[in-house]
């Protein structure tokens, strides 16, 4: 049994994901166009890629048969073969041809010499080829890359610049993608200040609005932004409402911490099914996750990089789930070393804030400033989390830490 008041980050990923499918309803669209978003159907290699054999260098196509292990050999160089331009005859014994990079391998050649290697002999008309050539060298074979009738991509990809070029080379121009995932968000609080007017005591600007807007948009998903709603039972009742029908997600920050005096978790639980969560994670406790009408819900904690720290290790996970992606994609963590002492608490992942940067040739990290979990000049100073699992002790300067790079997840 989970317990709800002590969940670490891997138990409130995998109880986030456990009951979701993806979003229904895909959309076909112009490549460029798919740029980051995922495939609704297998691609199948409608031929093989590449489509001929063909030359990986410039030089000579010849055949194996021809040459020596231990002495040079004379070959006639009986034409030319160019990319888009074959040659139409067949290399016979001790024949070549002369081939650039991407021409189709004549018929009967199975092999390139590269051109540096090659000497061209007096008469003009012939070249002499060095021993210790490997056959079938410089040769790209057909369907190498992708073979007819295979997929070249699986469903649930999400579709990168490398995507788009290897749907291109297919010669397809369109894709199925699954539709844009829909997210409303909205900021709780009454402190909280829109911006574009004077802040009141003890008011903050809603800082959150902004990076959720950004890590949202980063993600490719639809975006509703419904401001910040008061912490007044009216105005949160209806923008709850409002966001389950429009939405497949609703993204809110603040309200969630226990005990709090607020109507933030009390409508949650009152309108839909949701549980709130003390998450096992510095910083980022609180967390409340569920569903209100037909949409998703995931409350995040209030403080700015409690914000950013849950989105980004427990809920982006869901997000692309719902979006579709499958598998989901395993965020590598690197070992370096620490120049900071870091205290750690006890039974707690703890993502602090940390600047990776090289010495002597050597990757290390060093802690990003002030690691308040409302502090995001340190988030925007950093280019790393560092990462602390639940049984980490105390970091003293010198020892080895996990870290994990801002690019890539962001
Ligand atoms: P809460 O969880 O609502 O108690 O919020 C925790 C802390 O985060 C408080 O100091 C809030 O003022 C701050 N906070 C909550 N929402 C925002 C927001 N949208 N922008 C900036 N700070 C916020
Ligand atoms: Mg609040």
């Amino acid at each position: 049994m989970t317990n709800p008041n002590s969940l670490t980050v891997a138990e409130a990923r995998r109880l986030l994901c456990e009951h979701l499918a993806p979003v229904s309803g895909w959309e076909v669209m112009p490549i460029r166009r798919a740029l980051d978003r995922v495939l609704y159907r297998d691609i199948i290699a409608p031929f093989d890629v590449p489509a001929h054999t063909n030359s990986a260098m410039d030089g000579y196509a010849v055949r194996a048969a021809d040459l020596s292990a231990d002495q040079e050999v004379r070959l006639t160089v009986v034409g030319r073969a160019l990319a888009g331009n074959p040659f139409s005859g067949t290399v016979g014994a001790t024949q070549a041809v002369r081939i650039m990079t991407g021409a189709v391998l004549p018929h009967g050649a199975d092999t390139v010499v590269v051109q540096e290697r090659v000497r061209l002999a007096d008469d003009g008309g012939s070249v002499l080829v060095p021993p210790g050539q490997q056959a079938g060298q410089n040769v790209r074979r057909a369907g190498e890359d992708l073979a007819c009738g295979k997929p070249a991509l699986k469903a649930g990809q999400r579709l990168g610049p490398s995507q788009l070029g290897l749907i291109a080379s297919l010669g397809i121009g369109e894709v199925a993608v699954r539709r844009r995932l829909r997210v409303a968000f909205f900021s709780t609080g009454d402190e909280i200040a829109s911006l574009n007017r004077p802040l009141g005591p003890g008011e903050v600007y809603d800082s959150n609005r902004y990076t959720i807007f950004g890590m949202l948009t980063r993600l490719g998903v639809e975006l509703i932004d419904m401001g910040v709603v008061r912490d007044d039972p009216q105005a949160l009742e209806s923008a709850l409402r409002d966001a389950s029908l429009q939405a497949d997600v609703i993204l809110t920050s603040g309200g969630v911490s226990v005990g709090e005096a607020d109507y933030v978790r009390e409508l949650m639980a009152r309108l839909g099914d949701v549980r709130f969560w003390k998450l096992d994670i510095k910083p980022g406790r609180p967390m409340a996750s569920g569903r209100i009408g037909n949409a998703w819900l995931f409350g995040l904690p209030g403080n700015p990089v409690a914000v950013m720290v849950t989105f980004y290790q427990i809920v982006v996970d869901a997000l692309l789930r719902l979006m579709g992606c499958d598998p989901l994609p395993e965020q590598p963590l690197f070992r370096v070393a620490c120049v900071s002492d870091i205290d750690k608490s006890p039974r707690r992942r703890e993502f602090p804030r940390g600047i990776l940067f090289t010495e002597n040739g050597e990757w290390k990290v060093r802690l990003a400033g002030n690691q308040g979990s409302g502090i995001l000049s340190s988030m925007s100073n950093a280019n790393c989390f560092i990462v602390l699992p639940e049984s980490g002790k105390d970091v003293k300067s010198g020892d080895f830490v996990e870290v994990q790079p801002f690019e890539g997840i962001m």
